[in-house]
This record gives C-alpha cells, sequence and structure tokens, in this order.
C-alpha cells in the first residue's frame, strides 16, 4: 500500500488550496498537460475521451431537435468581423491576426475565430433569399481562439474546443423560441448525463454576449463554492442581419431581415465536472461520460484461475465500458490510480473470492463496498451505474441549496460574501450603476436573472430604489 499513499499523497487537499487540488487532479488524472506553447494544452486522451462523450450525447440530442453540422473556414477577414459593431468591440481585445500568408503580406488581415457569427453571417446571406429557405439551423464542432494572459486547463487556454451553433429564421419569436429551447438542451444534458444541477436565467445587459439582445445562460456551483457559466445561448433579433444584409422574401412578397441566434458550450464544461464531483483522492467522473465504466482489477493475479475469472467477469460486462488491468503493478497502486481517474465502479477478484463464486464491487462515489456473486456482476453493475448517476446529482443539487444564500439588504449581501461561499440570491433595481457597485464592492458579477423568480423584498439591496428582479450572485470562474 506504500505507493498507493505516494501517489495519492501528490494531490494537494482540496480543502487546502483549491486551486492547486483542481490542477493536482487534471495532471494526476492524465487529463492534459501543458504544452511548449504559451497558453495552450495538451488534451490526453484521458481527456479526450470525455470530451468525446460529451459531443455523442449533446449531439444526438441537437439532432433531436432538427440541428445539422457543418463546418466554416477558422479565418474571419477584418472587413467581415467589423461590420457589427458592438460584437467587434467585445471580442477585439483578444483577437488572434494572421498577416502573412507564406512570404507575403496580405493586404488585408484575418483574424482565427474567436467565433463564427460573421462567418455564419456571411454564409446566410448567400444562402437565404425566400421564406423556403427558413429556418436554418445549424452547428459546427471546432476550436476556437482568444488570446487570454493566464491558463488554466480547460477553464482558460488560447485554444478551446466548443460546438457553436447558428440559427437563422424568420421572426423574432421563432428565434426566441430556439434560442431558450437551446438552453434547455443544455440543461437536460448538465442535469442528465453531468449530473451537475444548473440555474436557468438570463444575463443582465452588462454580462450579456456582444452583439445580442438576449444572452440566456445555464450557471452551476462548483465545490469551492464559485460560480461557472456552463453554456449560453444568444438571441441576435435582426441586429446582425442589418449590419450584414441577410433578407429574405416573404409570403407577402415583402423584404424581412431574418432573426438570428448562437449557443455554445465548451470543453470548460470537464472543468465544471472535476469541480463539482472531484474529491481528494481525484476524479469523479457520472457514468454516463465515463470513458471507463468499470474496472476489473485481478488480487494475487498470479494465482491459478483468477486472471481468467477477472476476464470473463469483463467479458460479461460488454453492455458497459469496461476494462481489465492486468498490469503487474500492485492492487493498492491499481486501486489508487483507477480512483484517481474517477472509474466509477470497480470490481475486485481474488482467489478466496472465485472459491466462494463471488466477487466485490466498490463504488468510486461513496467508496461503498458490496459483495457479489459472480453471476449477478452484470445486472448489480448496471444497477449500480444508474444509482451513481442519479446520487453524483443528487449530492451536487443538496451542495447548491446548501450554498445558496439570501441577502434582503446590503448588510446581508456583504455579510453573504464575507464569510461563505456560493450563490446570494438578492433584489435588484435594473439598473447598470448598481450592478457595478456591487462588483466594485464586492467583487461578485451578477450570473444570471432566473426564470424561477421569488420575491425576496420590495427594494434593491444596492439603491433601496424598487426591486424589478431577484438576480443570483456570485464569484466566477
Ligand atoms: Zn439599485
Amino acid at each position: 500500500m506504500a505507493d498507493n499513499k505516494k501517489l495519492v499523497s501528490e494531490i494537494t487537499s482540496m480543502d487546502e488550496d483549491f486551486t492547486q487540488w483542481y490542477t493536482d487532479v487534471c495532471i494526476k488524472a492524465d487529463l492534459v498537460s501543458y504544452s511548449n506553447i504559451k497558453g495552450c494544452m495538451v488534451i490526453k486522451p484521458a481527456g479526450y475521451a470525455i470530451w468525446e462523450l460529451i459531443q455523442k450525447h449533446l449531439d444526438a440530442r441537437f439532432k433531436e431537435s432538427g440541428v445539422q453540422n457543418a463546418y466554416l473556414p477558422m479565418f474571419i477577414p477584418e472587413s467581415l468581423l467589423q461590420k457589427e459593431k458592438d460584437h467587434v468591440e467585445g471580442f477585439a481585445p483578444e483577437v488572434a491576426w494572421v498577416t502573412h500568408g507564406g512570404l507575403e503580406e496580405l493586404t488585408e488581415r484575418y483574424c482565427v475565430r474567436p467565433t463564427s457569427e460573421t462567418l455564419f453571417c456571411d454564409y446566410y446571406k448567400g444562402e437565404i433569399h425566400s421564406y423556403k429557405d427558413l429556418p436554418q439551423v445549424l452547428n459546427q464542432w471546432c476550436s476556437v481562439v482568444r488570446w487570454e494572459k493566464e491558463t488554466r486547463p480547460f477553464l482558460r487556454s488560447r485554444e478551446f474546443l466548443w460546438q457553436e451553433g447558428h440559427t437563422a429564421h424568420a421572426t423574432f419569436e421563432e428565434a426566441e423560441e430556439r434560442t431558450q429551447q437551446m438552453l434547455e438542451v443544455y440543461a437536460d444534458f448538465f442535469e442528465n448525463d453531468m449530473a451537475i444541477p444548473v440555474i436557468r436565467g438570463q444575463k443582465t445587459e452588462k454580462e450579456k454576449f456582444a452583439g445580442a439582445e438576449a444572452t440566456y445562460t445555464v450557471e452551476a456551483l462548483m465545490h469551492d463554492g464559485r460560480a461557472l457559466q456552463s453554456a449560453t445561448s444568444h438571441n441576435f433579433g435582426d441586429g446582425f442581419a442589418k449590419a450584414f444584409g441577410i433578407q429574405y422574401a416573404g409570403k407577402d412578397n415583402q423584404l424581412h431581415y431574418v432573426n438570428q441566434t448562437s449557443w455554445g458550450l465548451t470543453t470548460r464544461s470537464i472543468g465544471a465536472m472535476i469541480m463539482v464531483h472531484g474529491d481528494n483522492s481525484g476524479l469523479v467522473v457520472p457514468p454516463k461520460i465515463a470513458p471507463v465504466q468499470v474496472v476489473v482489477i485481478p488480487i494475487q493475479q498470479k494465482k491459478e484461475g483468477v486472471l481468467d475469472a477477472a476476464y470473463d467477469i469483463a467479458k460479461s460486462l460488454s453492455a458497459f465500458r469496461v476494462k481489465t488491468d492486468d498490469s503487474d503493478r500492485t492492487p493498492g497502486f491499481k486501486f489508487a490510480e483507477h480512483e484517481m481517474r474517477g472509474i466509477p465502479v470497480r470490481v475486485e477478484i481474488g482467489p478466496k473470492d472465485l472459491e466462494a463464486g463471488k466477487c466485490v464491487l466498490v463504488r468510486r462515489d461513496t467508496r461503498e463496498k458490496i459483495e457479489c456473486a459472480i453471476a449477478d456482476v452484470p445486472t448489480k453493475v448496471g444497477e449500480l451505474l444508474d444509482q451513481i448517476q442519479k446520487d453524483m446529482f443528487e449530492r451536487a443539487k443538496a451542495h447548491l441549496e446548501a450554498h445558496t444564500f439570501v441577502a434582503h439588504n446590503k448588510d446581508e449581501f456583504a455579510e453573504a460574501f464575507k464569510e461563505t461561499k456560493g450563490f446570494v440570491k438578492a433584489m435588484w433595481c435594473g439598473c447598470r450603476e448598481c450592478e457595478d457597485k456591487i462588483k466594485e464592492e464586492f467583487n461578485v458579477t451578477s450570473r444570471c436573472i432566473p426564470f424561477e423568480q421569488e420575491n425576496i423584498s420590495d427594494t434593491c439591496v444596492v439603491c433601496g430604489q424598487p426591486a424589478k428582479k431577484m438576480v443570483y450572485w456570485g464569484r466566477a470562474y
């Protein structure tokens, strides 16, 4: 067990230093490695396999709702980026430019896409002529570049992976419906597949996307009480259409501008999964997105029959993503490593178990050990994976509820952010000055105006004027 201790002792305790714990887990669970390219990271196979499962689950939901995938260029000519004023202002500070093609200086520089609204607009302008060409409901899986100053695995890097959906509709109402529909797709994905409860709501004017009429968001609470914006969905109205001249002939034979949306989820969602579910032994991956759901570990594997029994058990589990660890490392080392990697269930089988026709199942999330007849393993593992998925969600929900506070006035607001960490629900008058003041005084931002409103008090916690909305406030990643 000595090497077991050694491996685990190399991660910092999350209570001691959550930031360091996070980095340690990313590295020790073999999800990423820092690259020699400043600001960028390598997503290693164990990390990429999680992303592939996220893609699989999300893409299936997209297609069910009528989304088709496409792929647009990664370069945006400067003139195209500048067509929509708010949009270019929002992104200019973090855009990377291509100035040369081979040895030749370009007459017009290209930016590497930080997001692709302008490209989709340019494309849709050529595609959309009549109401019969609508709606357009496209998505692309790609990487984007934003020139960030600091790197944190999955949370912040100059290049990251995401999907970006872009749609065009005949009316504002249709665009609004799609915007909210996709937010619900994200919420459903987070809650059912990632086991992460989210708050659904709208961003304030200050926090909305550059160029959007309305931005909706799903916000999750990490283990350390900080918020993470987990996915967003934007209604652009006809703002981009007007800037790009995207018009269609309606049934009335008149020209109308289209109404557009965009919506995205990034590899940050892996960061959310780590920070919601992880513990001091490493990752805890929800079964639905676990690249390996069950690992079979033979104990005293040189003893006759043990290794074969382990292989047979793995074979009986072929309905799941299963792996047998038959390496010659000690069982203690294997336990610690697979715990670090967050594999939901491990099966231990040794000579004594084999004699009794039994084995031991161990849950990663609770460490509970369950004796099980070998013949019953497939059924029991299926039940356990379902139970773990549910329990992980319930635990995360309990954490979210226990770390959501209510502030009736400014003193309570200050108090809530002094001692404890989490979301604070408080009333707001709707004005930008009060939002700015909260940021200045408490270093806290509005996370969202939740769809589920409550009337906590009648006045804004900052200015005391009549309140318009209840807002979730928090410190965010
Ligand atoms: Zn106010």
